[in-house]
């Protein structure tokens, strides 16, 4: 098996998700008392919002690139960044490591493809939301994106800012999001992405059935599962 690092803590909160379901899927997969071996190298989620409310996406990709390289010298096979927002300085990171990254954007498009859909919701940060990057890196595998309005932006990124980074689900909080969801069905979207590795803390398919669901934790850890079952 291979060994995995994962650079986590953004928000340690979905980092603890990502540590449950690959241990559950690979246990499902290869039986017995077989888990993967992972390094987790959580970090200090302060310096990483704190770069994205000042826009310093630079130094992030120093930082990250720095961890990533730690993780590459304890011995990993791969890395995974378990975060959607930081994989815009994926290009620092992938600079500095010599082994490959597994590429949260990739787990998601190859799933949307497969489903043969295009267009596409997404919920996330607001640079997620928001920045050419993730447009242009969708784009490339075909993936038109779609962004709730604007006044929805601001307040979804507030929920996983002040809410769903903690760990608090609240009820009102859940209904607003099912509101910009109808939405972007009624815009023409086919689907939507849960751009965001803490949303299904508070979002299930089960919520809302007119648009099939891509939670990018859920894609990501099947991709890392894969990775780390091959030989
Ligand atoms: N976990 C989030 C994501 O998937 C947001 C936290 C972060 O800024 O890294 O984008």
């Amino acid at each position: 098996m291979k060994k995995i690092g994962i650079l986590g803590g953004m928000s340690s909160a979905s980092t603890s998700e990502y540590y449950k379901i690959i241990n559950k899927e690979v246990q499902e997969k290869l039986g017995g008392h077989h888990t993967p071996e992972l390094l987790i190298y959580s970090v200090n989620f302060e310096v990483i919002s704190e770069c994205i409310t000042n826009d310093h996406w630079n130094d992030a990709g120093l930082y990250l690139a720095k961890r990533a390289k730690s993780l590459e010298l304890a011995g990993a096979d791969a890395i995974a960044l378990a975060t959607n927002t930081m994989h815009k300085v994926r290009h620092q990171i992938l600079s500095e490591i010599n082994i490959p990254l597994i590429d949260i954007i990739d787990s998601i498009s190859s799933k949307i493809q497969s489903d043969n859909k295009n267009k596409i919701a997404i919920l996330g940060t607001y640079p997620t939301m928001t920045d050419p990057f993730y447009k242009e890196a969708y784009g490339q595998n075909d993936i038109e994106l779609l962004a709730p309005k604007e006044h929805a932006k601001i307040e979804i990124n507030r929920i996983i800012f002040e809410e769903l980074t903690f760990n608090t689900i609240k009820d009102d909080s859940k209904t607003f999001f099912i509101q910009v969801l109808e939405d972007l069905f009624q815009n023409g979207a086919e689907g939507v992405i849960l751009g965001c590795t803490e949303l299904k803390l508070i979002l299930q398919q089960t919520d809302f059935e007119k648009l099939s669901f891509y939670d990018s934790l859920h894609l990501h850890c099947e991709k890392i599962v894969e990775v780390a079952c091959s030989t």
